[in-house]
């Protein structure tokens, strides 16, 4: 920052280890989302919210961060020694019906091995969002489907090892579109068989490479048992406030895509992410930075041997030498497993106030931990992925204290954040529009400093905001 504008960063080079100035006259960032605060996610295993995390602790705001979008058809957790988890396609619940056993017996025979899924009967099956859903069925949206799977294995109708997953059955849609090409090929006395595998086709070629994947990752052919899924976080509607021309609240510093947390304060459910980084990239930033560059038309070229870079770099070095001071006991990942585990246990697919204040406890005491005992091998000038990994992980500490603490303010459940003090009668979400309609855009205060809430108003002109029902 100089004179109270964004003018450059400081970047380390993950190859070289060598620290790096680079200036201008304003600057983007467009550094994804923050879904890896869950160390579970579909994210990809880079992505990260240091850059958006530094940016808020030179004063921007960070918008909703509590909003996390979280996707029904994942394949489940299979062990702690996971890393990532994998998105199946929302485009299988177009064709698929998802469904668990209706007696708690069957599901634990399943567990047990017992029971196959093929043959309980189909009066024995509970098509629960066909049931809870009769107008939308399967294809509810993300954050409802989510959450229902989620009670269905509260409720002990799990099946898996773990209890946490529901089946995704492609045996109706087999059928179905067996039949369908049957007729087209005239074949009227086609056999079961015949038409299974004419199905079997058809769903094939719409969808062979993700049964392909599925039967890569679990080792069970798609085509013959139903899928096992469960939900996992996929994206975050939060970010860095933005306004309309994308900059931030630190003049001359921008951000774009699944960084900042625009479009998402309406419905927040985070729908079409691709769509609004794209817009951000093509059709805005390109106009509106040109406002704020016309007024810098007299501005030098920004020298990087300016204090504010030396001060910048400084700090940055600082913290990997105190990485590697530290000397700990522990690796980065086992502090990244217990704060992801944290996240989705208490700031996960729903919340309470105890389960929030409790883990901004956890969290809190994790920090302390984290720098007394954290342990970073090799050296700074290298190829050092766990040093690259401590900053990032030091960044989500940080980060999940203040998606709790966001989670906790907002006295309601809306879009994907769910209170279970906040819900209806049947379990649906329940928004408190009088109170909570508004954007939380918190300010960094300093370390161990409570953030500052400011409350940006949503004002609908066109429309009546109203409760959702899919019933
Ligand atoms: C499996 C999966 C499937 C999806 N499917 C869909 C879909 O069908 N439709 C849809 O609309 N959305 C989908 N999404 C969401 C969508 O892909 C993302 O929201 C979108 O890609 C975000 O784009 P972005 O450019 O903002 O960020 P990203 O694509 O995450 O790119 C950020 C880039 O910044 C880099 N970076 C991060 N930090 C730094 C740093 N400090 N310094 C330098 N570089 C940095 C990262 O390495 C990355 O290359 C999907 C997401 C996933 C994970």
């Amino acid at each position: 920052m100089v004179d109270g504008k964004a003018r450059g960063i400081i970047a380390r080079n993950l190859v070289t280890g060598e620290i790096e100035r680079h200036s201008a006259h304003a600057v983007v960032i467009a550094s994804g989302g923050y879904g890896n605060v869950y160390f579970l996610s579909t994210n990809a295993m880079g992505s990260n919210v240091s850059a958006a995390w530094k940016i808020h602790k030179k004063g921007a705001y960070f918008a909703n961060p509590c909003f996390v979008q979280i996707h029904p058809t994942c394949i489940p957790v299979h062990g702690t020694q996971q890393s990532k988890l994998t998105l199946m396609s929302e485009s299988l619940r177009n064709s698929g019906r998802i469904w668990v056993p209706k007696k708690l017996e069957d599901a634990q025979a399943i567990r047990e091995g017992k029971l196959r899924p093929e043959s309980i009967k189909e009066e024995d099956r509970d098509y629960y969002l066909e049931r809870r859903y009769p107008a939308f069925g399967n294809l509810v949206p993300r954050d409802v489907a989510s959450r229902a799977a989620k009670e269905r294995c509260d409720a002990g109708y799990g099946v898996g090892s773990s209890k946490q997953a529901v089946y995704l059955d492609y045996a109706d849609a087999i059928l179905r579109y067996g039949k369908i090409e049957a007729g087209k090929q005239g074949r009227v006395n086609a056999s079961q068989e015949e038409i299974i595998a004419l199905g079997k086709e058809v769903v094939k070629a719409k969808y062979g490479n993700l049964f392909d994947m599925y039967e890569k990752i679990t080792g069970e052919n798609p085509y013959e048992v139903p899928m096992r899924i469960y939900p996992a976080v996929h994206y975050t509607m939060g970010g860095l406030w933005v306004d309309y021309e994308l900059q931030t609240t630190v003049p001359g510093l921008y951000a774009l895509g699944e960084a900042n947390f625009s479009d998402h304060g309406a419905n927040r459910l985070g729908a079409s992410a691709l769509m609004q980084g794209l817009a951000d990239g093509y059709f805005v930033i390109p106009y509106t930075i040109g406002a704020y560059l016309s007024k810098e038309i007299g501005t030098k070229s920004i020298s990087t041997d300016h204090e504010a870079f030396v001060e910048a770099e400084n700090k940055v070095k600082n913290q990997i030498n105190q990485f590697f001071a530290i000397k700990g006991t522990k690796s980065v990942d086992s502090f990244h497993k217990r704060l992801g585990k944290i996240m989705w246990d208490k700031c996960g697919m729903a919340r309470n106030e105890q389960g929030l204040k409790e883990a901004i406890a956890e969290i809190q005491q994790i920090k302390k931990e984290f720098w007394s005992d954290v342990r970073v091998p090799g050296s700074a000038d290298e190829f050092n992925p766990e040093l690259e990994k401590a900053g990032r992980v030091a960044d989500f500490i940080e980060l999940g204290e203040l998606m709790c603490k966001d989670a906790l303010n907002r006295n309601e459940s809306c879009g994907g954040h769910f209170r279970e003090e906040y819900q209806t009668e049947e379990g649906e979400a329940m928004r408190d529009d009088e109170n909570y309609a508004y954007v939380a855009a918190w300010e960094y205060k300093g370390e161990n400093q409570e953030p500052v809430l400011h409350k940006e108003d949503l004002k609908y002109e066109n429309i009546k905001i109203a409760q959702r029902s899919y019933k």
